[in-house]
């Protein structure tokens, strides 16, 4: 395969978007389901469509504390009189009817006794006894919570793909539902490559750095809520990543590495992954995090994160997130892109889309600016942590001005 290094645009890189395309096209969603009880069904995927199996109130409600009355006893003006005749608490109904002349004592949360549409609030009555006087002014139908106004019976309330969320959780509960279907967990494998990475609770040699890039990629899969398989440390050497990939291959659904991707010679995983499996693509056109490889070895798929910490993270959610997302039959959600404007001038090259590190933050008028979290190399892992947006500078973008508009991602919507 022929190798380019220049930094501008490079006719062998693929697009983001190409890239990303090929990827969707290459991969499947696992089979295998399991059923959970809801409280278990946070954070997994729903693999099944839910439909309401009852109306959403189940009845019709009063939405305030007051009196429960005929719409057709409402004054147009002047004042009426109405007879307490009863209480309808939450929980504990009035059964009996309403007729005209009469009301009944409600509470939020009760069922609207028969014949009566329409409450009055409290303070908004006189009363004596167990009479009350209201004025005109009222509309019939007010501060009543009609049956199946939520939801109705039937009707399709979470489809399957949907990552269950907490409102989604108490929904279930909402409709009765102890248990749902999700897809299993996806399984994945990862290790980091480099003779030059030492692991936390070893003592750094000389020439040596901590392994960041295992810890970082654990966080990112604990949080996609995958089953992890951390593989260690493996070093530069042909053997040795063989027999890491073929024993990952065997055991996961997704191997995610880092490092060795590039053209050093120490780089072996590509020419590995050559031999053992196949390979889609390996060069985007993106800063950082330009190579990048992607393939399968035997069932598994494969995913070569370049060694830079920042290239490391870029690509990941990038590519790997939406990747494992659409593996793990999570349904297809594209991350919130707002245009904001720049507070800091940005340095680019056209040739690349760039993913530079910012930080979204209202101004003193309490709009929404972005500015640099400054240099911007690909081994600062340190700016990933200080942002919380990505810049997005598309490829034909070259240096950005103050006060200029520019694409942000917020880190919150892709997490
Ligand atoms: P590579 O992609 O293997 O050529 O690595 C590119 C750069 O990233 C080198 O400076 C490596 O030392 C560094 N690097 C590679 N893997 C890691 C890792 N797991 N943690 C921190 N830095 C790394
Ligand atoms: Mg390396």
């Amino acid at each position: 395969m022929k190798t380019l290094t220049c930094d501008d645009y490079d006719p062998n890189s693929l697009t983001v978007e190409v890239a990303l395309q090929r990827i969707d096209r290459d991969l499947q969603p696992i089979v295998g389901e399991e059923q959970v009880a809801i409280r278990s069904a946070l954070d997994r995927i729903l693999a099944e469509n839910i439909l309401s199996p009852v109306n959403v109130p189940p009845h019709n409600k009063s939405a305030m504390d007051g009196y429960a009355v005929l719409g057709t006893d409402l004054p147009t003006e002047g004042k009426v009189q109405l007879a307490i005749v009863g209480t309808s608490w939450a929980g504990k109904p009035y059964t009996n009817p309403i007729t005209t002349g009469q009301c009944a004592r409600i509470f939020t949360g009760a069922v609207m006794p028969m014949g009566t549409d329409t409450v009055i609030m409290q303070e908004q009555v006189e009363r004596q006894g167990e009479m009350i006087t209201l004025s005109a002014g009222h509309r019939i139908g007010q501060h009543v919570c009609l049956t199946g106004e939520d939801l109705q019976t039937d009707q399709l309330v979470l489809i399957t793909g949907k990552k269950l969320l907490p409102a989604d959780i108490g929904l279930l509960a909402s409709l009765g539902i102890a248990e749902v279907k999700v897809k299993r967990r996806l399984r994945v494998a990862f290790f980091s490559t480099g003779d030059e990475l030492c692991s936390l609770g070893e003592v750094l040699q000389p020439g040596q750095i901590y392994d960041s890039n295992r810890y970082t990629l654990y966080a990112l899969l604990n949080r996609l809520g995958v089953d992890m398989i951390d593989m260690g440390v493996v070093r530069d050497n042909p053997q040795a990543v063989e027999t890491a990939l073929l024993s990952a291959a065997l055991i996961s659904d997704a191997i995610v590495t880092s490092g060795g991707v590039s053209v050093g010679d120490a780089d072996y995983v590509t020419e590995t992954l050559r031999r053992l499996g196949e390979i889609n693509f390996w060069k985007i056109a993106m800063k950082p995090g330009k190579p990048l490889t992607f393939g399968k070895i035997k069932a598994a798929s494969f995913f070569g994160l370049p060694g830079n910490p920042v290239s490391a993270m870029v690509t990941f959610y990038q590519f790997v997130q939406p990747a494992l997302q659409r593996m793990m039959g999570q349904n297809k959600s594209t991350p919130l892109q707002i245009k904001v404007p720049c507070v800091s001038p940005l340095k680019k090259r056209p040739g690349r889309i760039e993913f530079q590190r910012g930080i979204l933050e209202p101004d003193e008028q309490g709009c929404l600016v972005v500015r640099s979290t400054g240099k911007q190399g690909s081994a600062l892992l340190n700016s990933m942590s200080q942002a919380n947006c990505f810049i997005i500078l598309p490829i034909d973008c070259g240096e950005v001005t103050v006060g200029t508009e520019v694409i942000v991602e917020p880190f919150a919507s892709l997490i």
